[in-house]
């Protein structure tokens, strides 16, 4: 018994392996996915930042189109002083001037915002072109090592089910059949591990005789709280 009991062991790690491998294949892809869209919005994010500079360059040359004819129109006005007639006139020509003045005056304030946000975001802009590029670079490599592990794990997937399925085959069936009954009642674990009278399955102490008797004997004993197969496991020795 207590070499089949090793055997169960075994197979019990061999089964949560496997496990856990499994859950690993689908995880790694969602985390890569997930990698890919955070590197993704900050690429986006990036893009949004150009295209409003894109804008703002724009914005700046079409104010400074408009202050060149707003120059243009002065000096034409400029011209006509010399030649109106009457004092009306004069005075309707100077106030079109005055008008012109203000409005180029409102273009240069304007021009000059621009002017500060292009600055801004120039440098914002230069400093996350760097990190865009990190974070690509970064993703790559995680990608790269996700795949790796990917590649990895079908390997020993493949591995741990031909463990498991060997020892299998050297596990008596009634045992074995006790073993998977108790495993589906129990979350996974059908053998625990006993020592200083406590059974880890549950936490709870096992009757002295019962746990002489496990130290002992040779007869498969069930825990009497959680009912799942008992080993001795002298801790002192670790
Ligand atoms: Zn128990």
């Amino acid at each position: 018994m207590k070499e089949q009991l090793k055997l169960l062991v075994e197979l019990q790690n061999a089964e949560a392996d496997v496990l856990s491998l499994k859950n690993k294949k689908i995880e790694l892809p969602r985390t890569k996915d997930f990698l890919m869209s955070e590197m993704k919005g900050q690429e986006e994010q990036f893009e949004t930042k150009k295209e409003e500079l894109e804008k703002l360059r724009q914005e700046h040359k079409h104010q400074e189109a408009h202050l060149t004819m707003s120059a243009e129109k002065i000096k034409k006005a400029k011209g006509r002083l010399i030649e109106v007639k009457t004092n009306k006139e004069y005075e309707a020509t100077l106030k079109e001037i005055e008008t012109i003045k203000e409005s180029s005056s409102k273009i240069e304030d304007e021009i000059i915002r621009i002017l500060d946000k292009m600055e801004q975001l120039t440098e914002i802009v230069a400093a996350e072109d760097k990190q865009v590029a990190a974070g690509k670079c970064e993703y790559e490599n995680q990608a790269a090592q996700i795949e790796k592990d990917l590649c990895n794990i079908d390997a020993r997937l493949e591995e741990k089910i031909r463990m498991q399925d060997s020892i299998r085959k050297k596990i008596d069936s009634t045992l074995l059949k006790k073993f998977d009954l108790i495993k589906t009642r129990r979350n996974g674990y059908a053998v625990v591990a006993a020592w200083n009278e406590v059974c880890s399955g549950c936490h709870m102490n096992i009757p002295p005789q019962m746990y002489n008797d496990l130290r002992k004997s040779d007869a498969l004993i069930l825990c009497p709280h959680c009912s799942r197969i008992l080993y001795w496991e002298d801790r002192q020795i670790e």
